[in-house]
C-alpha cells in the first residue's frame, strides 16, 4: 500500500515522528504543530488527521508498513475534502481573527459524542494562537480529560501566546524551517515557474504562504511600492494619498516591502558610514540613492514593524501610515 507523504520535503521529518508513534500504538490525545507561518502546518493537521482516520489498514498498529495514511481511501478523501464526520475544524470566523469561546465550546461537545465511523474523532483548531482566552480556557477541560481514540490537533506559529496550561498538555511536534531551494522547487512544482524567489523575498520563507499568490502580481507591487519609497524620500510624492491608497489595499504586503526596503537602507548606510557623512554635509536636496540618518531608518522600521503587528488591531491605519511615510522624507 503507498502512503501519502505531508506534501512537503521539510514537513516529512514531522510526519515520520507521528506516524511512529501511532504505528506503536501510542498516538498522543493532543498535538501542538508548531510551525513557521506559511509552511504547511495545517497541511500537517490534516494529514495527521487522515493519519488515524485512514480506513485503508486495519484498525490497530499496523505490523510491518510504516503506518502512513493511504490518502486516497474514503476516510482520507474525505478527511482532505473537509467532509469527514468525524473531523471538526476551528478556524477564526471570517474577519474576527480569534476562536472565540462558543466555537470551541461546539467542538468540545461534538468531540465527546460516538465516531460515526466507530473509529477516532479529530478536531483541528487552526491557528491556535488565535484562541482567544476565554476560548483557551473552555479547551481545556477537554484537554485534561480526552475522550478514548480523540486527536486534537493544534496549530500554532507562536505557541508562546497559548497559556503554558494548554501547550503542556499537547505533545508538541516542531515543523523545521524550508530551506530557500526546497521552497523554490516545491513552488515550482506546485504552481509551475515563476519569479517565486523575488515572491520568497517578499513575504519570507513562507512557501505554503507564497503559492496562493501571483508571482508577477507580487513583482509589480514590490517595484511600485520601492519607486514610491524613493519619490516620498527625495519629495517628489506625497505621504498623504500614498497612506490613503496603501491602507485601502495590500498593506500587509506593502509593510513587508516597507521593512525589506528599510532594512536595505539601513544595510547601505552601514556599510557606507564616510559617504553618509559626506551626503549629510551636503546642504542640496539628496540624491535618490542618498543614505538617510540611519537612527531614523530604524525607528521608521520599529514604526513599520509595529504597524504590520498591528494590522488586526481597530487603528486609523492610514494615519498611523502617513506619519511613518513622513519620518522617511529628509
Ligand atoms: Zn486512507
Amino acid at each position: 500500500m503507498s502512503e501519502r507523504s505531508p506534501g512537503a520535503p521539510w514537513l516529512d521529518e514531522a510526519a515520520a515522528s507521528l506516524t511512529a508513534a501511532h504505528a506503536a500504538g501510542r498516538t498522543p490525545h493532543a498535538v501542538l504543530i508548531q510551525a513557521p507561518q506559511g509552511t504547511g502546518g495545517g497541511s500537517l493537521a490534516i494529514w495527521a488527521a487522515q493519519l488515524v482516520l485512514c480506513t485503508a489498514r486495519p484498525a490497530g498498529p499496523p505490523p510491518s508498513s510504516r503506518g502512513g495514511p493511504c490518502g486516497v481511501c474514503p476516510g482520507c478523501r474525505r478527511a482532505a475534502e473537509g467532509g469527514h464526520p468525524d473531523l471538526l475544524i476551528a478556524r477564526p470566523i471570517e474577519d474576527s481573527q480569534q476562536i472565540r469561546i462558543e466555537q470551541i465550546r461546539e467542538l468540545c461537545a461534538e468531540l465527546a459524542l460516538t465516531s460515526h465511523q466507530g473509529g477516532y474523532r479529530v478536531a483541528i483548531i487552526d491557528p491556535a494562537d488565535t484562541l482567544n482566552r476565554f476560548a483557551a480556557n473552555a479547551l481545556l477541560k477537554t484537554l485534561e480529560e480526552p475522550g478514548l481514540r480523540t486527536l486534537l490537533v493544534l496549530v500554532a506559529s507562536q505557541p508562546s501566546r497559548l497559556p503554558a496550561t494548554l501547550t503542556s498538555r499537547c505533545q508538541r511536534i516542531r515543523v523545521r524551517p524550508p530551506r530557500r531551494a526546497e521552497s523554490l522547487a516545491w513552488l515550482e512544482r506546485e504552481r509551475g515557474p515563476g519569479d517565486w524567489d523575488a515572491v520568497l523575498d517578499v513575504i519570507g520563507e513562507a512557501p505554503m504562504a507564497a503559492a496562493a499568490l501571483d508571482p508577477e502580481a507580487v513583482g509589480r507591487l514590490r517595484a511600485e511600492t520601492c519607486q514610491t519609497l524613493e519619490q516620498i524620500r527625495s519629495g517628489t510624492a506625497d505621504p498623504v494619498p500614498t497612506a490613503e491608497r496603501w491602507s485601502r489595499s495590500e498593506l500587509a504586503l506593502r509593510l513587508t516591502c516597507l521593512e525589506n526596503w528599510l532594512t536595505e537602507c539601513i544595510r547601505r548606510g552601514l556599510a557606507a558610514p564616510r559617504q553618509a557623512s559626506e551626503l549629510r554635509a551636503n546642504a542640496h536636496p539628496a540624491p535618490a540613492d542618498s543614505v538617510m540618518n540611519t537612527q531614523a531608518l530604524f525607528r521608521a522600521l520599529d514604526g513599520a514593524r509595529g504597524l504590520k503587528a498591528a494590522l488586526t488591531a481597530p487603528i486609523n491605519r492610514s494615519l498611523a501610515l502617513e506619519s511613518l511615510l513622513r519620518s522617511l522624507r529628509e
